[in-house]
């Protein structure tokens, strides 16, 4: 079923709370939906969007075009092997379900990801990371419409193009092109748990838990040991990330609101002599990536606000509505971090934010 709504408020579509209006909202629930709802004289020409949660996007004004919206849902494996997965996902299905149904059904890959607002159609457009984790590492291939040639085809994984926060669907080329309606993924019946990124085993050493007695089956069975097992890591993320990050239905947010900016390495050992305690992740031979968290805090950021859009207390990487912020306060903010930091480090930081 096709819905078309004319002058349809936003607000229920981006989780910063504002309350946008679109000229035309087109929800719809099947791929063969598409070619129909872009051949119709209301849609047909004119400028569109397409949406998932809106838990990435920052609507400055009203979007005078058509925005659509997928509802295709399913997940299903396509198919498997004694220790493989392939598992198929409708665009429209929430991305945490995606998670929590692997992790349910004893599938390893997604359980990093556990907890990143949004649906599964941008999560392969946006290549979602967290914990170690990307879209991109699990990806076998996505299923689009071609919005130019009118015709569904299959996108190779390696076509993506994954890359930190990218894809080729996030590139001026191809912007607008692709409707993303399903993905393919591989995960495994018999993975390994990743422990190795951020605060992951500060927080299960927390709980209570062993850190290596998962790795033989006689040590996670001793009496007295708590051993990790996929839903209890999957818990532990969810709870690491609840007390880190505002929930959008209290503060509105989009998540990290910059990227984490990748300078060279002769940058870095220039910086590092005035800031000895500056991190870093290596890239490659010639490129580190610097968070973008510390760099805003180091300007003196924290705690910055422009009317009631602020930089959020407990990371400074995300700019949160405390009530009545307007988007232009929020652009303003930015802007004003934006030139802060590179007034400091001489690093230019980006938004990850989709401005709209
Ligand atoms: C509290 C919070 C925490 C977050 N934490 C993380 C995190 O840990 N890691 C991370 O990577 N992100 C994080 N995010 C950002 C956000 O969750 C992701 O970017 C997510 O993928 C956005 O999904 P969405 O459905 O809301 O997409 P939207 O924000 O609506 O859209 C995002 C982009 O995808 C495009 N798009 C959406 N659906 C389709 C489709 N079917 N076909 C083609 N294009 C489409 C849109 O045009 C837009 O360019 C966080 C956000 C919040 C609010």
């Amino acid at each position: 079923m096709i819905k078309y709504k004319e002058n349809a408020s936003l607000l229920p579509h981006n989780t910063f709370g504002f309350d946008v209006k679109a000229s035309m909202l087109v929800e719809y629930n099947h791929e063969d939906d598409l070619p129909h709802i872009f051949s119709d004289e209301r849609v047909a020409g004119r400028k569109f969007l397409h949406i998932g949660q809106g838990s990435n996007l920052l609507f400055v004004n009203d979007f005078d075009g058509v925005v659509l919206h997928s509802r295709i849902k399913g997940i299903k494996i396509a198919s498997q092997s004694d220790d493989m997965v392939l598992i198929e996902c409708g665009a429209g299905e929430v991305w945490d379900d995606l998670c929590q149904w692997c992790v349910q059904h004893g599938f390893y890959g997604l359980e990093n990801l556990s907890g990143i607002p949004g649906e599964v159609g941008a999560a392969a457009v946006q290549n979602i990371g967290a914990y170690g984790a990307e879209f991109g590492d699990l990806a076998v291939a996505v299923a689009v419409y071609d919005v130019v040639n009118n015709r569904h085809a299959i996108i190779s994984a390696a076509d993506c193009q994954y890359g930190y926060r990218m894809s080729i669907f996030k590139t001026d080329e191809f912007r607008n092109r692709f409707v993303v309606t399903s993905v393919l993924l591989r995960v495994s019946r018999n993975g390994e748990l990743n422990l190795e990124y951020g605060n992951i085993k500060a927080a299960l050493l927390e709980r209570g838990y062993s850190l290596t007695a998962h790795l033989s089956k006689r040590a996670s069975r001793m009496p007295g040991v708590k051993s990790i097992t996929l839903s209890g890591l999957r818990e532990v993320i969810l709870a690491i990330r609840q007390s880190k990050l505002p929930d959008p239905a209290v503060f509105g947010n989009a998540g990290s609101f910059f990227k984490n900016p990748v300078i060279s390495s002769a940058k870095y050992k220039q910086l590092s002599a005035t800031w000895p305690d500056m991190p870093k992740y290596d890239v490659d031979a010639d490129f580190v990536k610097v968070p973008a968290a510390w760099l805003i805090e180091r300007s003196g950021c924290k705690g910055r606000r422009i009317g009631d859009a602020a930089v959020y207390d407990k990371q400074c990487l995300v700019l949160v509505n405390r009530g009545k912020a307007r988007p232009e306060e929020v652009v303003k903010l930015s802007d004003a971090i934006i030139r802060t930091v590179s007034d400091r480090f001489g690093i230019t930081i980006e938004p990850e934010v989709n401005i709209i």
